[in-house]
Order: C-alpha cells, then structure tokens, then sequence
C-alpha cells in the first residue's frame, strides 16, 4: 500500500516525516510513502525538519499569523487553511498521485494549525480524489488542560463527517511518567510509527514468499473505519531460537515436539500483547472491524497459533469483522504482530461520542 502522507501543524509535520524516512531509508517500508508534505503557519516548526526537503514545505497564513503559528485557535488555522486551498491542492497536485492507494492527513488535534486545517484539507481531497482520505491525530494529554481537550474533541466531530477513518494516537497513554512532554516526543512518535510499515509492506509480498492468507490494502480500508487504534508487537528471534538448558537435553523428536508448541504459543502470544499496547484506550466491545497481521520468518510463523490468535480476537471483540494475514519475511529479526482496530465511536476521556458510520 503506497500512501502520500501531509503532516499539518508541528506534530504533524514530524510525524509525518517520519513515514518518509522510512519510505526513502527502511529496511521494510521502502516506497511505501512517495508522496510527504508539510503544511503549517509556523516558519520556526517548518525549519525543524530534516527529511520532508524545502520544496515540499509550505508556510500559510503568512498575512495573518506572520509566520508564527496560531496558538491554540484552530478557528483561525480553518480560516487560513479554506483561504489557502488553492496552494495547498497545487502543491498535493505536484505529487506522482496516481501512484497512491490513500491520503493521510496527520495532527496533532489538541494544537491550532494541525487540528483547524486537517478537517477543511481533508473535504476538499474527497471532493477531488477517488482515494480514501484517513487522519492520524495525535491526543493531548489530561494534563495539557480543557483548550486542548476541546479542540481533539472538534476535530475529531469534524473529522468523522469527513474522513473515511481517524487513527488516534493518544500521548497519554504514551508519555513516560516524570518525563517532561516535549522531551518524549522523539520516543513517542518513534512508537506510534513502528507498526506502519509493516501494516503498508504486508500485502506487497514477494511472489516467491507469499502468506497464506494475504493482507492487502482493501484490508486496511475495510478495517480503518470511525475511530481507529493500533498496536504492535515484536519477539526477537534470539528468544525463539534459543532453546535453553530445557530443549538442550532432550531427544530430537521431543525437542522438535516442543518448538512446535513453543511457536505456536509464540504466535498467539504476540498478537495478545500487540492489543494490550494499543495507540490509544479502547473499548474491545465497541470495536467494530480488526486486522490482524503476523509477520516473520516463514518457519516462526505457526498457523495453529494465528488461529487460535484469531479465534481469542473474536471472542474478545464480539461485534467485530475480524481479518487476519501471514506475511512471511525472509531473515527477519523479529515475529512480530501489528492490530488494526476500527469502528470505535467514543472517547470518553474527551467526552467524543461520534455516530456510528457503519
Ligand atoms: P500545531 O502546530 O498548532 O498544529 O499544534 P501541535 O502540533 O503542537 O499540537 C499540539 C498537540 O500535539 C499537543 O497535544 C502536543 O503535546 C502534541 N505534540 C506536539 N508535537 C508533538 C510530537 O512531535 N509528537 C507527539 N506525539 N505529540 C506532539
């Protein structure tokens, strides 16, 4: 799946860069993001990136917030983001579109710029392209105070009339007690990325190292619905390969007997503790879709424990259509698990009840 990625407002601006580092660096997700943009009415937050080149930087509102941002007052940011479309859908034009199978817009939705802008650039995108248009918003903290909480809660009310999908992504539950906020974002927005190149790499499989359930873009288009969660999970290979003075005294066949549970115990395992380390809280109940993908090497994957994996999601989330791949991954380091979930409605934390856009 190849996505052009626009961040808007500082955290935008850097998390989306960071989908095309690894679109121009990655080991997995070569390619994945032809297209970035950064979008934002800070000149200061503009000049802080390294990867998105000058080119594709753009600074708006220059007549009115005179390069310096909008604070908190996302009503200004809608107004320069309406009044600058122009520019801003010359400038996504300019990108190799036809390449790309979706748009996301990201932000950070308790901020000014980001979480003003991405609702009206997002309208304008359905109403031009036939590509899904998604948002990835970043949630403020409890202790960023009521402004902030009021403005994720507008975007999100705005997003939902808009987007095909908004993946939350809530530094709440990922900021490091004791830590000051903007000390963790590095590491934070390291983690909200892991699981992505994973999630656009799975259905672009080799032909000779094909899952035997293949996940592709309409997966994640039938998964990424309303409000959406991810989460992500790695085991070293060291930790599976090692048997241990146990496996070491054993006959052959018993040992062979035992890898064979321990890989299946190792599969299920790993996509249980991807949904425990989920981008923001959610109700398993409410969830409406879900994607599971489990990747590695081809002898580490077990398809008695994906089964068994998947059986637990659908027991754990009763509403849910539930979808599932194997993306085996020659000399990977890592079996690892990425959880899609969507269909969510509420945030309670923020008061956010959103109809259901089934
Ligand atoms: P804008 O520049 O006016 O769009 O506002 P920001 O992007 O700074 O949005 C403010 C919100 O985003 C607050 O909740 C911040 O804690 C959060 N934020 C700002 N930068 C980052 C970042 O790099 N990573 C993460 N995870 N959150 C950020």
């Amino acid at each position: 799946m190849r996505v052009a990625a626009i961040g808007v407002g500082q955290a935008g601006g850097r998390i989306a860069e960071l989908f095309s580092y690894h679109s121009l660096y990655g080991k997995m997700a070569r390619n994945t993001c032809p297209a970035a943009l950064a979008i934002n009415t800070s000149e200061a937050d503009l000049n802080m990136l390294k990867t998105i080149p000058k080119e594709d930087q753009l600074l708006i509102g220059v007549s009115q917030a005179r390069g310096h941002g909008v604070g908190l007052v996302r009503e200004m940011a809608a107004t320069i983001a309406r009044d600058s479309l122009p520019t801003i859908m010359r400038e996504i034009a300019r990108k190799d579109l036809h390449y790309i199978d979706a748009f996301w817009l990201v932000a950070g939705l308790g901020g000014g710029t980001g979480s003003g802008s991405i609702p009206v650039i997002a309208r304008r995108l359905k109403e031009t392209y036939q590509q899904p248009v998604y948002a990835i918003g970043v949630l403020p903290t409890r202790d960023e105070g009521t402004v902030m909480a009021q403005n994720a809660a507008a975007a999100l009310a705005e997003l939902h009339s808009t987007v095909d999908g908004t993946l939350v992504f809530d530094n709440d539950v990922w900021r490091t007690e004791g830590q000051r906020l903007e000390h963790a974002y590095d590491h934070m927005n390291h983690e909200l990325v892991r699981p992505f190149p994973m999630l656009l790499t799975a259905g672009e499989a080799s032909p000779n190292m094909v899952g035997i359930k293949v996940v592709d873009a309409s997966d994640v288009i039938a998964t990424w619905k309303d409000v959406a969660v991810i989460g992500y999970w790695g085991i070293h290979v060291d930790a599976l390969e090692h048997g241990g003075p146990f496996l070491q005294g054993l006959p052959f066949f018993k040992k062979r007997g035992v890898e064979r549970i321990r890989a299946t115990l190792a599969c299920s395992t790993v996509i249980r503790n991807a949904a425990t380390k989920m981008s923001g809280e959610w109700n398993p109940g409410e969830a409406g879709y879900a994607l599971m993908i489990l990747a590695g090497r081809r002898e580490h994957i077990s398809m008695d424990g994906y089964s068994e994996a998947r059986s637990w999601l659908q027991s754990t989330m009763p509403n849910a259509e539930i979808r599932a791949g194997d993306y085996p991954l020659r000399g990977a380091r890592e079996l690892s698990a990425v959880l899609l979930v969507g269909g969510i409605h509420s945030i309670p934390r923020l008061g956010v009840n959103l109809e259901e856009k089934r």
